[in-house]
């Protein structure tokens, strides 16, 4: 009785209390499955493969005969030629991540509508005429037309190797099925093997040529939409061997080592990421939900990240791979960075790209505020302000600390006055405050924290703040 009374008065306390200063967001949610390339576009026709293929085998003549050619065919297959991941988001970009998967190499050679893909499962496709996916599908998520027209989706060299070929402009806005090429870098890795990287953004692939090399992770394009294809992304296609004399047959692997790869044992890639990799690609502040329109329209997405006091915000998360039965939990904190609403969201069904939004009216605290997102244990942020920052403020937010990720000393640059530091961890929990007094605080040692996720609370004099991420190596 006597606990039953206490838990009463405990959660009225509790209940009012956020009653009284907090909305109901968790109700306000819309949103739902994002689908790419549904009609499942042929990426490369059979005679357009062809005609690459013959265009390679010619450039890989040439280069021999010039003696340019890096490839030593006496060189099989090295097991160094392992493959990073192709695709990078542009620095500054306000993403947590710009790509998800729609489709893989096919491994049934029976057609059609018998599919599968390395991991026994149907992530991939084949079409009526006999056609069956020949490489990765990777498109970009969200935003992907923004995310082209703002090149903020690279194609970067998943190995090193030698420019065997390049097409630079053809149109890039496809939306279905046509006959028009893609433009597309192929790159012949040390071992002979060749990757093909298509559907770039017109005028985006480098600018080196037939003959020059490339570092692994060295810009190549643009993810885009040019040739047979119904959207951003890029096709990834890898052979361990190509018939430069056209005797005999070109080798084509697929990367993902799994049960049912029966085309090579062994995975191509430096660093296999899971079959499925539920991931939250970006956690945004909008005016209004975002819209987007039929292909090839770019997406308009009403971001914005400064409210005036009183104002509607739409907090939204965009995620890949999404995963039925599992839940996403949301919150806001206010500038001082304490907790003013927390939910959790039940995703019931699992989706490869998936967008939710709710609408806050923001209360009159003026200030930074943090919009964030935990999933599948990754935590992410996204600040937004609402009411105008003084000059002091802003001053303060220019703050930045390095290196991060650190291992013991974080320094800080400022050319503001530091008066307190805090570290907490992912839970909330304090791990270390520091006061300098007369002094401002240039650096910190957090030695003694264990690998993982903090965040980092900078108060300056005026009571000025700013909340930075630290991750301990
Ligand atoms: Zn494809």
């Amino acid at each position: 009785m006597k606990s039953n009374s206490t838990l009463l008065i405990l959660s009225c306390f509790f209940l009012c209390s956020i009653g009284a200063f907090s909305q109901d967001i968790s109700s306000t949610v819309t949103g739902g499955e994002y689908k790419f390339n549904e009609n499942n576009t042929q990426c490369l026709t059979d005679e357009q493969r062809k005609e690459v293929l013959n265009d390679i085998r010619s450039n890989i003549s040439l280069l021999r005969s010039q003696n340019r050619l890096i490839h030593n065919e006496t060189q099989k297959r090295a097991p160094t030629i392992l493959l990073s991941w192709p695709v990078k988001m542009k620095d500054g970009a306000p993403y947590n991540e710009v790509w998800a998967i729609s489709n893989y190499v096919d491994q049934n050679p029976e057609y059609p509508n018998k599919v599968l893909d390395y991991n026994c499962g149907t992530r991939t496709y084949d079409t009526k005429a006999g056609y069956n996916h020949m490489g990765v599908d990777i498109y970009t998520w969200p935003f992907s037309w923004k995310m082209m027209d703002n090149d903020e989706a690279e194609i970067v060299a998943a190995a090193p190797g030698q420019i065997i070929d390049i097409g630079r402009n053809q149109s890039d806005r496809s939306c279905v099925s046509n006959s028009n090429l893609w433009n597309a870098v192929y790159i012949q890795h040390a071992d002979g093997s060749v990757a093909l990287y298509g559907h770039m953004k017109k005028g985006s692939p480098t600018s080196k040529n037939v003959g020059d090399t490339v570092e692994r992770g060295e810009y190549l394009g643009i993810v885009g939409s040019s040739g047979n294809s119904t959207g951003p992304h890029l096709h990834f296609e890898v052979y361990s061997e190509i018939k430069w004399n056209g005797v005999g047959q070109d080798v084509l692997i697929d990367p993902y080592a799994g049960e049912c790869n029966s085309m090579n044992n062994d995975s191509w890639w430096e660093e296999q990421k899971p079959y499925v990799n539920p991931n939250i690609n970006a956690v945004l502040t909008h005016s209004a939900p975002p819209v987007f329109p039929d292909c090839p329209g770019q997406e308009n997405t009403f971001e914005k990240n400064v409210f005036e006091p009183g104002e509607r915000v739409h907090l939204a998360v965009y995620l890949r791979d999404q995963l039925a039965g599992s839940k996403i939990n949301l919150k806001v904190l206010r500038p001082n960075g304490t907790l003013y609403t927390n939910w959790d969201f039940d995703l019931t069904s699992s989706y490869r790209s998936s967008y939710w939004y709710w609408i806050i009216d923001m209360p009159s605290l003026s200030g930074e505020w943090t919009w964030r997102a935990t999933y599948q244990g990754q935590v992410v942020d996204h600040k937004f302000t609402v009411g105008t920052l003084s000059v002091k403020d802003t001053e303060f937010d220019a703050i930045s600390i390095h290196p991060n990720p650190f291992n013991d000393v974080v320094y800080i640059q400022s050319n503001s006055f530091v008066k307190k530091a805090s570290v907490v961890d992912i839970l909330g929990k304090t791990m270390m405050i520091k006061t300098n007094g007369a002094e401002t605080i240039k650096e910190i040692n957090l030695k003694s924290l264990s690998k993982g996720l903090y965040f980092l609370r900078l108060e300056g004099v005026n009571k000025e703040q700013k909340t930075i991420k630290l991750i301990k190596e």
